[in-house]
């Protein structure tokens, strides 16, 4: 029994202290699921929901001693950071949704957590202020979108230097198909029914305008430090292949899987090294797989995307914050579809050539051009 109290005490000390932001969601799920499968492995610290209170319960009736925190409640934001800041996490999964999950990352790198990112918003609207500031604390950035975690892995296998591009595949979305025209009369329910990923429904939208796709070529600039350029889109409808990279000889490198977003979120968690999983059996079966360029003509928002990335600045916050607010509009049937696109493109015809040099500054251009969208919407 003595041996066995010590090994016991053993594996609680070197279990790996996890928050998980935003555990109602999506992402969140996904996380507390990979956590459960490795019990020993992980201490769930602390969990965050905004509004949801009985789905943040039940996400943490497995972890009695984790803190739980509803950011929405009156206070409940702050209540959220200081927790971020308090608890001691090794790693801070962050699965908020939207830009509001930029000032979470930040609390989490201050406290010198690492950072398993799936909130793109975060490096989309404050990349080089959140890279930088995490280096200085010696914080990793992982990410846990799909396509971000597969191009992560190819270069730390063959090196930044040998990588000429990085070749980020999207599955087209619902719409892939369709013209303009019956875009046109597209609505919500439309845009939700995404063919091979189960999704939050801001990020469903942003796959059916191909904005999500936009905002992980800014997110990917970003996290491997690569001018928009060197960032290419291939339309790729299985989601097998989460992304590739091309190397200086020629040679493509791909990683495949099946879409469940658990995978990232298990090699984020592990962080290095590779850890058995018993999820994602790829079937080679009755594979197929094809790949098409995208149509910007038919996406106007990947197009704009690529020029707010090139332009830099407080460009990159603005797209994401009309983006988020046309959305939002899109999604309570005040616009229609295309509008997204109008309306963020009409945005972007302002000038937000300034370099932010904090998270306020950041914040406040956030609130600004979701202003300059919610005024165009009335
Ligand atoms: P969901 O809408 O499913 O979940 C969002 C989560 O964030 C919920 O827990 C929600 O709480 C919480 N939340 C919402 N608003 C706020 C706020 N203002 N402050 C704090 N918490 C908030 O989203 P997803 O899980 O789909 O996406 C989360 C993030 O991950 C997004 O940035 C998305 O782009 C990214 N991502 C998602 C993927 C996926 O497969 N789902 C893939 C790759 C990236 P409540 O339930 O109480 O509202
Ligand atoms: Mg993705």
């Amino acid at each position: 029994l003595g041996a066995m109290e010590k090994r016991d005490s053993g594996r609680a000390s070197a279990a790996k202290r996890v928050a998980v932001l935003g555990a109602t969601g999506s992402i969140g799920k996904s996380a507390l699921d990979v956590l459960e499968r490795g019990r020993d492995d992980f201490e769930l610290v602390l969990l965050s929901a905004h509004s949801d209170a009985k789905g943040l319960a039940k996400a943490g009736s497995l972890w009695p001693k984790a803190a739980a925190v509803l950011s929405g409640e009156k206070g409940g934001r702050e209540l959220l950071l200081s927790a971020i800041a308090g608890c001691g996490a090794d790693i801070v999964v962050n699965g908020i949704s939207g830009a509001a999950g930029l000032e979470p990352s930040m609390a989490a790198i201050e406290a010198g957590s690492d950072l398993a990112l799936a909130n793109k918003e975060t490096l989309v609207t404050a990349g080089e202020i959140v890279m930088r500031r995490a280096r200085e604390k010696n914080a990793r950035v992982i990410p846990v979108d799909s396509e971000h975690s597969a191009v992560l892995n190819l270069i730390e296998g063959h090196g930044r230097g040998a990588t000429e591009e990085v070749i980020l595949t999207a599955s087209g979305g619902p719409f892939r198909n369709l013209s303009t025209a019956e875009m046109e009369k597209a609505g919500p329910a439309d845009a939700l029914a995404h063919p091979t990923w189960n999704m939050g429904a801001k990020i469903s939208v942003d796959s059916a305008s191909m904005a999500n796709k936009g905002l992980e070529v800014m997110e990917a600039a970003n996290l491997f430090g690569l001018p928009p350029e060197k960032i290419r889109v291939v339309v790729h409808p299985q989601s097998i292949v989460h992304s590739m990279i091309r190397t200086i000889d020629g040679a493509v490198y791909a990683q495949l899987s099946p879409p469940d977003m658990r995978l990232p979120i298990h090699q984020a968690l592990y962080g290095g090294g590779t850890r058995r999983a018993d999820f994602g059996r790829l079937d080679f079966d009755f594979l197929a797989l094809e790949f098409f360029a995208p149509d910007t003509e038919r996406f106007p928002l990947l197009a704009l995307a690529y020029e707010a990335a090139k332009k830099g600045g407080l460009y990159p916050c603005a797209y994401n914050g009309a983006n988020e607010a046309a959305v939002e509009a899109f999604l309570s049937g005040r616009i229609g579809f295309l509008d997204i696109a109008r309306i963020t493109g009409y945005i972007l015809g302002n000038d937000w050539s300034a370099r932010p040099t904090d998270i306020a500054s950041v914040m406040e251009a956030d609130g600004r051009a979701r202003a300059m969208a919610e005024k165009e919407m009335q």
